[in-house]
């Protein structure tokens, strides 16, 4: 089972990472997708696809545009169902900076046929964690700085307050959908300036006052 540290608290292991997409308008258009307005858009990876800062991704040969998303990673620490935006803050127990790693050619493959992209989200080392940072170590101001280097070159760069849907938000609606239990991941969506990386590629992630995340494309 993956565990996530909580920096100067206990590990937890880690349930099930709910993921967000389209949360920044800028990327969506770059998408060439709609930007949501009323809910957001919901996908899952399984906690068996972590892997952490300074591991390696291993770059899937069945694919040939694996690309970086950086996001804000929530870490739910309180149960919480049907939970009102108030709630919602009170289950947010810390904050991490994330890679959610996607084969985009599958993505867009599986789009045009009406496909689940299930397979373009999930392969084992396509959730990239940094330590968490715990709320009482930390709150959070969601004006906070969020970018990415690929090769020392800044390839993503927004501010938390450029979310289309906020953490309350986010958290609120998954919890009407599916429970969320102490352990369980939100990754939260990424602005625009993603990229297609190859091997050798070296990635660097963060956000302003939380954290760094690095990998390498092997
Ligand atoms: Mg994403």
């Amino acid at each position: 089972m993956k565990k996530i540290k909580l920096k100067n608290k206990e590990e937890i292991e880690v349930g099930k990472i709910v993921c967000v997409g389209r949360n920044y308008a800028d990327h969506a258009k770059e998408m060439g997708n709609e930007v949501p307005d009323e809910f957001p858009i919901i996908f899952m990876k399984p906690a068996s696809t972590i892997i952490y800062s300074g591991d390696k991704v291993e770059h899937p040969d069945y694919s040939n545009n694996l690309q970086h998303e950086v996001e804000l990673v929530l870490l739910i620490t309180e149960t919480i169902k049907n939970g009102s935006e108030k709630e919602a803050e009170d289950a947010i127990g810390g904050y991490a900076v994330g890679l959610d790693m996607t084969l985009r050619d599958l993505q867009f493959q599986y789009k045009d046929k009406g496909e689940p992209w299930t397979l373009a989200k999930v392969f084992d080392g396509c959730a990239v964690l940094s330590d968490f940072v715990s709320k009482e170590d930390y709150k959070l101001k969601e004006n906070e700085n969020i970018y990415l280097d690929v090769n020392g070159e800044r390839k993503q760069t927004s501010s938390l307050n450029n979310m289309i849907f906020d953490i309350r938000k986010i958290v609120s609606y998954i919890s009407k959908k599916m429970t969320l239990e102490k352990g369980d991941l939100i990754f939260t969506g990424t602005p625009a300036g993603v990229s297609r990386v190859v091997k050798g590629d070296k990635i660097k992630g963060g956000i302003q006052n939380v954290a760094e995340v690095e990998t390498e494309i092997i």
